[in-house]
């Protein structure tokens, strides 16, 4: 199993599908983001026109592409889906555009990782709703415009600062997603459940909630194989006792921590002695992509004050030596 378990970003074999909301009265948590896209998608849909493009980032699971979907579904226009790397060519961003119907939502998951050539053929697109297309080659080539229907573009992306600054001052409506309360991850463990006809005791819940990293899909997940271990070991009902002991298998820490994050914290604690360490070293040391540990590994863990970001690089904090149970070396500065 490559993909560790507790991991949030999406898995080939994920039945997220099922249990995604499909409206934004349905969709938990993100006030503001869901405030904001009710007017524009009103005022969009009265006047008959398509919505402004928009821009969601943050950390992967917390519901950029359910709100996509859930954007195109409340328009009432169609939706398409693709992602970055899949585009490969100019031509293949061409014949998405040309074959929407007006007011569509193209929908580019992981839009940073846009080929430079593809996305200069979207800044027009975006922006004059054209397209501009060389035809033939050498001294016979000239160049083309072809209008496209009007259209919203959704884009997706882990860290805004990833994409180049003219792609970004193409979205009229930036929205960032933050890491989930316990509250509201508890209202997504518990509906859920009752999409999956599971008994689940509101301890049960909570203790699901707490362990989730902030993220709604390992929450999808974690009760899932909760549920495996209730069939197995109990009369089927998720308690917290029954939740705790299944985690605890899973290797997830009280904090919802799981074996990457733990090893991660204790490079830091222990070869590097509290840190500053570089995050190059940082993913060396781990055999992990940098990218991984900076989009998937660290935010929910800086998000917790468990390390801090410096500009001489990682340093874990106190509540990050409290948690590894450990002492910071003598004459470190913590
Ligand atoms: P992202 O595109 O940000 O990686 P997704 O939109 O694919 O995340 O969401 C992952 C899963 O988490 C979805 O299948 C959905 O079931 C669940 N999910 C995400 N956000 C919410 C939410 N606000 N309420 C309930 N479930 C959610």
């Amino acid at each position: 199993d490559p993909v560790p378990l507790h991991a949030p970003q999406r898995q080939p074999e994920d039945p997220d599908a099922a249990l995604r909301p499909k409206s934004l009265g349905e969709f938990v948590g993100q006030e503001a983001a869901r405030e904001n896209l009710r007017v524009f998608v009103d005022a969009a849909r009265a006047r008959g026109e398509a919505m402004d493009h928009v821009l969601f980032f943050g950390p992967p699971g917390l519901g950029k592409t359910t709100l996509a979907q859930i954007v195109a579904r409340e328009l009432g226009v169609g939706f398409r889906a693709t992602s970055g790397p899949v585009i490969g060519k100019a031509g293949d961003l061409a014949a998405l555009l040309t074959n929407l119907e007006a007011n569509d939502v193209l929908f580019i998951d992981e839009i940073h990782r846009l080929n430079p050539v593809v996305e200069e053929v979207l800044y027009p697109a975006m922006e004059d709703r054209a397209l501009d297309l060389i035809i033939g080659e050498g001294p016979s080539a000239r160049s083309v415009r072809i209008d496209l229907p009007p259209f919203t573009l959704i884009g997706a992306t882990t860290r805004q600062g990833l994409l180049t600054t003219p792609l970004r001052d193409r979205f009229g409506i930036p929205v960032r997603l933050n890491f989930y309360t316990v509250e509201e991850l508890e209202r997504v463990v518990t509906r859920g459940a009752g999409l999956l006809g599971l008994p689940l005791g509101p301890g049960g819940a909570r203790e699901i909630a707490r362990r989730s990293r902030g993220t709604p899909r390992v929450a999808g997940r974690l009760l899932r194989r909760v549920r495996d271990f209730a069939h197995v070991q109990g009369d089927g009902a998720v308690t917290a006792s029954v939740a705790d002991a299944a985690l605890t298998r899973l290797e997830i820490d009280n904090l919802g921590l799981d074996a990457m994050d733990r090893r991660y914290l204790r490079m830091i604690a222990g070869t590097y002695k509290g840190g500053p360490v570089g995050v190059e070293t940082l993913a060396a040391g781990l055999s992990e992509p940098r990218d991984t540990i900076e989009e998937v590994v660290e935010p929910y863990l800086i998000q917790l004050g468990l390390v801090a970001r410096t500009a001489r690089g990682r340093c874990l904090n106190d509540a990050g030596w409290q948690h590894l149970e450990m002492q910071p070396p003598a004459g470190s500065q913590g």
